[in-house]
């Protein structure tokens, strides 16, 4: 059985729709990513999951147990989560001890499973030394690593985050990423993650759901978003992508198809899911920038092309090229010790199995 189940979830606030009809279901132990523009309704889930908000229609289950339906809310210090704000939250006038020892001990544990648990809870989040210090006295990474020991000393069914890392500088920021999922494996612990950064969620993520107005546009793992974006939105959202406009010329059943493109250009695709797969019509086709790679002079095959440099500019690993072919541009990222220069014509293919066909929607 699911840890969290949503079901047919809608948050209205009068005219504003917030949330509409989501659902979808966190496994034990996994960690998924709401993820989406500002306003997309990512927090709003979060909060209702949480019982910090309530919901217009729809279920929650945290266990298997309902939380909220029909209007009928669980209390949230009564639905085993925990959660982890941007905005530390840690309380400035207890020590760091304190801080971690509150969820214990309003659940009366011994003094000394107290001591033990949270122990073992600040040399988790690498705080070690730090238990007699007040909140004042702590940097912002710190403060985040109490708020985040508080979140996990307690056993939680689930852990909800809400943009945990977004006032962090970016070099912490990147280490806490990847610090805070390691220890999200080690616990097992059922996360689900609110983030609008593309990379954050496919860093940390097992599955990421992406949200867009209120709606779930897309879920799967970060590799099955990132290879078969369902929607222009999917493909423009996460990564670079190049977005073309293309017709079927044939389509077999297995999903591949040929498509032509302005200027006589054809280009051989795979459709973004088997439900997609038409025989005819306008399609959008989604090239990721670097699927795009350089072949030696004169060398053919399928999805081969010339393709004329009209900029380079060094990025240290990749070398981002604007590359026009026929009357196409298309950006590319070439690794940087067989990048060209700008005003080169070099010959370059896209895997077939690289190029996403999107139905046109
Ligand atoms: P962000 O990344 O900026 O936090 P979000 O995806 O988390 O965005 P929400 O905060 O869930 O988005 O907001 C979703 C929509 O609901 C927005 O249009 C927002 O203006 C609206 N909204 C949120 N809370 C309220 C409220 N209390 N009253 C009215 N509208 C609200």
């Amino acid at each position: 059985m699911a840890k969290l189940s949503v079901e047919d979830l809608v948050v209205a606030y009068g005219s504003v729709t917030a949330v509409r009809n989501v659902s979808f279901t966190v496994e034990d132990g996994e960690f998924v990513s709401l993820l989406g523009p500002s306003g997309c309704g990512k927090t709003t889930t979060l909060r209702c999951i949480a019982g910090l908000e309530g919901s217009s229609a729809g279920t929650i289950r945290i266990g298997g147990e309902v939380v909220a339906a029909d209007g009928r809310d669980v209390p949230p210090e009564k639905r085993g989560i925990n959660m982890v704000f941007q905005s530390y939250a840690v309380w400035p006038h207890m020590t760091v001890f304190e801080n971690v020892a509150y969820g214990l001990r309003t659940r009366r544990e011994p003094a000394a499973t107290v001591d033990a648990k949270v122990g073992e809870a600040l040399k988790m989040v690498g705080l070690d030394g730090f238990a007699a210090r007040y909140g004042t006295e702590l940097s912002g990474g710190q403060q985040q690593r109490v708020a985040l020991a508080r979140a996990i000393v307690t056993s939680p069914r689930l852990l909800l985050f809400d943009e945990p890392l977004s006032n962090l500088d970016a070099g912490l920021r990147d280490r806490m990423r990847f610090e805070l999922v390691a220890l999200q494996r080690r616990l097992g612990q059922t996360s689900l993650y609110v983030t609008h950064d593309q990379s954050e969620a496919m860093l940390m993520s097992d599955r990421i759901i992406l949200m867009k107005d209120g709606e779930m546009i897309q879920s799967g793992s970060p590799r099955d978003l990132y290879d078969r974006p369902a929607s222009r939105f999917a493909a423009e959202f996460i990564g670079n992508a190049n977005i073309l406009q293309g017709d079927i010329v044939r389509a077999a059943s297995d999903g591949r198809a040929l498509v032509s493109l302005a200027d006589g250009l054809t280009i051989e695709g795979l459709f973004s899911r088997p439900e997609a797969v038409r025989v005819s019509g306008a399609i959008l086709v989604c090239i990721r920038a670097e699927s795009i790679q350089r072949m030696r002079d004169a060398e053919d095959g399928p999805n081969a092309f010339d393709a004329e440099v009209t900029s380079a500019s060094f990025l240290g690993p990749v070398v981002t090229c604007l590359l026009r072919i026929g009357g196409l541009t298309l950006r590319a990222e070439l690794p940087a010790r067989t990048a060209p220069a700008a005003g080169e014509t070099i010959r370059v293919r896209i895997e077939p199995d690289a190029v996403t066909l999107i139905p046109n929607g």
